[in-house]
């Protein structure tokens, strides 16, 4: 089997320097060194990296554009890919990712790490090849196991919109609360097969959607946000999509202004979805008085979508279809790649 490692940056490729004690990232023959068992097993592994590697924090849709297209030039001479990334903006990364491929019938495994892999106690290794293995993973038809993009993390592999970076300090550092793991790593490599996506169209090629809209916002509400705030925010100019951050299960204060400048920005073509600030769970607008409002305006329920995924969700239909309202309207409300769960 062959793997394509595709190198980012991030955390994972970081190197003590012996004289000063500083981390900073290794260059690829020195990462090497650390990771010998890379090349010594049967699964044949080349890398790519990124010039220069970056921390996550700094990486933006081009960077997601060269990692899909990385994936899309090297697509037939690979089983599987796995992308080092680090691990603060990778549940974005792995979204805007699984959206841009259409027809995807390969693994595309993100991993990272907690600590870098020049340090002792690191979990570098063990996260590295054990994407590597998942990303080799074919069935005796020769179908791959986990034809989408995923985030492997500390023993548990997650579907990759489905993801949320949850710890900065515990070596689990992601979660998918509203759907389980596809596979967990043990002594063994235990996969949840009917979790996973089933296989595209292997006669088919892989197509790549490469737009990205980023006039979109995130308007976090809070108690006793005041008019002002929400103004400033829904009246940028030439905004096209806003994600809207309400309270349990979509709810939202009853102010008439709230409705009012949510309902004008509809109005003028602003896209806004609802998105509960809460981890688990799921949006019901009109469950409760108070969101009946948002209902009114024209806002559009997430579901139990991440904010990763529904920001990067909303770029890419903005991108794609913008001038067709409607249909960004309708991809908002519909499960593109199992980013959520429509009831
Ligand atoms: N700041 C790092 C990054 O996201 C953290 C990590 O890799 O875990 O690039």
């Amino acid at each position: 089997m062959n793997v394509l490692l595709l190198f980012t940056g991030g955390t994972i490729s970081m190197v003590r320097d012996a004289e000063t004690g500083a981390l900073h990232p290794a260059d690829i023959q020195t990462f090497k060194t650390y990771v010998p068992e890379l090349f010594a097993g049967d699964i044949h592994v080349d890398m790519i990296p990124f010039e220069p590697l970056l921390d996550s924090s700094d990486l933006n849709p081009d960077n997601w554009r060269q990692m899909a297209q990385t994936v899309q030039q090297h697509y037939d001479a690979y089983d599987g890919f796995v992308i080092l990334h680090g691990t603060d903006t990778m549940a974005y990364s792995a979204s805007a990712l699984s959206f841009m491929f259409d027809n995807l019938c390969k693994p595309v495994v993100f991993t990272g790490s907690q600590l870098p892999v020049g340090v002792l106690r690191s979990d570098a290794k063990e996260n590295l090849l054990t994407a590597i293995e998942i990303a080799a993973a074919y069935d005796a038809d020769g179908k791959a196991l986990v034809p989408e993009v995923t985030v492997y993390m500390d023993g548990e592999l997650y579907r990759g919109n489905r993801t949320t970076k949850r710890n900065a300090e515990h070596f689990s550092a992601f979660n998918s609360y509203n759907y389980p793991a596809l596979a967990r790593a043990g002594v063994h490599i235990t996969y949840n097969r009917p979790l996973i996506q089933s296989i595209g169209n292997t006669a088919r090629g892989l197509h790549v959607y490469e737009r990205f809209d980023t006039r979109v916002a995130i308007l976090k509400l809070f108690p006793g946000i005041t008019e002002a705030v929400v103004a400033a925010l829904l009246d940028i100019p030439n905004l096209h999509g806003v994600v809207l951050e309400t309270f349990g299960s979509g709810n939202a204060p009853t102010h008439e202004w709230l409705y009012e400048h949510l309902r004008s920005a509809v109005d003028r073509g602003v896209v806004i979805v609802n998105k509960t600030q809460c981890n688990t769970g799921s949006v019901s607008m009109g469950q409760y008085a108070v969101s009946i409002n948002l209902l009114k305006a024209g806002v559009i329920s997430g579901y139990d979508i991440t904010t990763e995924a529904l920001l990067t969700k909303m770029m890419h239909v903005l991108g794609e279809y913008g001038d067709n309202l409607e249909k960004v309207k309708k991809m908002l409300s519909v499960s593109l790649c199992g980013e959520m769960t429509v009831d």
